[in-house]
């Protein structure tokens, strides 16, 4: 793969850049797309674990289920990819990263700021008052945790079918498209909106776009660059190609 000197030009201009995440960046860790097609959770539909019908009919599933997918979190390790990418907000000033992971990979890369468009797998709130919850979520005999002020259920903080993303994120994913000089979309299949739009913002606000992906997607002919890598392998060779270039 080469990385060609139009990009390391375009990121030496640039006065802010905007990285935007996917799977695809989790997936060298052993985190899959969605679900493990191991057996255990193949009989069950997306929609009803991951969904508000889905908690209100069979909460006690629901609950084993991300259980279940916070374990293999727990046990991921961040990858080059991240690695990379929270090198990167050093090396640059104005650096805005976005992601539809939930798995908190970045900032246990060492990310300091990711603005979560599907929220997180490792929080949990209150399904009736919204409250954070603290407490402990493994209880005996698969009782479920309840919330401590309103006795309501308590729901992992994640995004599900069906729901709005977190406000104050997606204004922040869509100022920054809107305003970098730069933007990288990384590891995602550019399908699930509003996210796969962040791309078309940047450039139609007259970004320099990049797509990083071993795979063609939809949006892949709007880009000014295809690194046709992984994250893992694309990014680190792209800081070390860039250092070199500005040091010339
Ligand atoms: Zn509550």
């Amino acid at each position: 793969m080469v990385i060609p000197e139009s990009l390391l030009e375009a990121l030496e201009k640039a006065r802010s850049i905007t990285v935007l995440t996917g799977a695809g960046v989790s997936a060298e860790s052993g985190i899959k797309t969605f679900r493990d097609p191991d057996g255990l959770w193949s009989q069950f539909n997306p929609a009803e674990l991951a969904s508000v019908d889905g908690f209100m009919s069979n909460p006690e599933l629901v609950w084993q289920w991300y259980q279940y997918r916070r374990q293999i979190i727990n046990n991921a390790m961040p990858n080059a990819g991240h690695y990379a990418i929270a090198e990167m907000e050093k090396l640059f000033k104005n650096f805005v990263l976005v992601t539809q992971n939930v798995d908190r990979l970045h900032q246990r890369a060492g990310s300091s700021k990711v603005w979560e468009l599907h929220g997180n797998i490792i929080d949990n709130h209150c399904f009736n008052c919204k409250r954070p919850y603290i407490g402990e979520t493994n209880l005996p005999d698969k009782q479920l945790p309840k919330c401590p002020v309103c006795g309501g259920l308590i729901r992992p903080s994640v995004v599900w079918f069906g729901e709005l993303l977190p406000f104050e994120a997606l204004s922040a994913a869509e100022e920054a498209a809107y305003n970098c000089d730069v933007f990288l979309s990384v590891g995602t299949s550019a399908e699930v909106y509003p996210a796969a739009n962040l791309p078309l913002i940047a450039k139609r606000s007259g970004a320099f776009v990049v797509e990083v992906n071993p795979n063609r997607t939809a949006i892949s002919h709007y880009m000014d660059v295809c690194l046709r890598e992984t994250s893992a392998v694309a990014l680190p060779k792209l800081i070390e190609e860039y250092k070199k270039f500005i040091s010339d």
